[in-house]
């Protein structure tokens, strides 16, 4: 069965103001796409999210969490859990992103944990991995991708809840896109380790993003590649031109 591409939207801690984010769902609205062809998930702020939401889904838009708890609801000040999400009818999840895990810690345990609590909610995940600049000069890209997604596997009883987005580290925020051979050879090896650790089934049906410098200009080539399905953009998700990218993934 084909995979329906999926493209992120990650606005990181962005934009400055609210209207802002309003003006941008605005200017999008002007280019609609096909949503039984393209699903399109984006992730504003925390605190811009309940306000951005009805106005992105009028548009055939899902919207995501940056950021989830590792643990249950209680005394864990500055948090959310899983259970919460759903509650606020906010369906996805980011999960791993490189930020997460070099700039606030989060290790492969917890990345772990945090997927185990999206499965036991029901709530859909976009799984980030992704390689360091020394680590794919040293050949250890796979390695490490795959050290990340094993962590999680065990956690995962429903696959239909789980994207994966492979991020080369190198090429998140640098204008330093991979080429669309790398992402596809590394896209074709996630595949493949998936296919050895979890089955042949999961792995044609998984959808695996790619992300790092995407942009309407490059996105074309990348897309045209067999194991990229959509793509997690960070900057460029940021503009009205953003639609290029949704349109061509349609
Ligand atoms: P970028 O970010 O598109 O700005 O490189 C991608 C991401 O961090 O998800």
């Amino acid at each position: 069965m084909p995979r329906t591409p999926i493209v992120g939207g990650n606005w990181k801690c962005n934009p400055a103001k609210l209207a802002d984010a309003k003006a941008l769902v605005d200017a999008w609205k002007e280019k609609p796409f096909d949503k039984e062809k393209v699903e399109v998930v984006i992730a504003p702020t925390a605190l811009h999210l309940g306000s951005v939401k009805s106005s992105l889904e009028a548009i055939g838009m899902k919207v995501a969490s940056q950021n989830v708890g590792k643990n249950d609801m209680g005394a864990f000040t500055g948090e959310w859990t899983a259970g919460h999400l759903q509650d606020m009818e906010i369906g996805y999840t980011l999960i791993g992103h490189s930020e997460r895990r070099s700039k606030y810690g989060e290790s492969d345990e917890d990345t772990a944990a945090k997927v185990e609590k999206c499965q036991a909610a029901g709530l859909k995940v976009l799984f980030c991995i992704g390689e360091l600049l020394e680590e794919r000069e040293s050949g250890k890209t796979d390695e490490v991708n795959k050290r990340q997604l094993a962590a999680v596997i065990p956690k995962v009883t429903n696959w239909d809840l789980m994207v994966i987005a492979y991020e080369p580290v190198w090429a998140i925020g640098t204008g330093k896109v991979a080429t669309p051979d790398q992402a596809e050879e590394t896209q074709a090896a996630i595949r493949n380790y998936i296919k050895e650790a979890v089955s042949a089934e999961v792995a044609d049906k998984v959808r695996i993003q790619y992300g790092g410098s995407v942009t309407p200009e490059n996105c074309k080539e990348l897309m045209a590649k067999p194991n990229i399905d959509g793509f997690l953009v960070g900057g460029a998700s940021l503009k009205p031109t953003f639609m290029d990218i949704v349109a061509a993934c349609q």
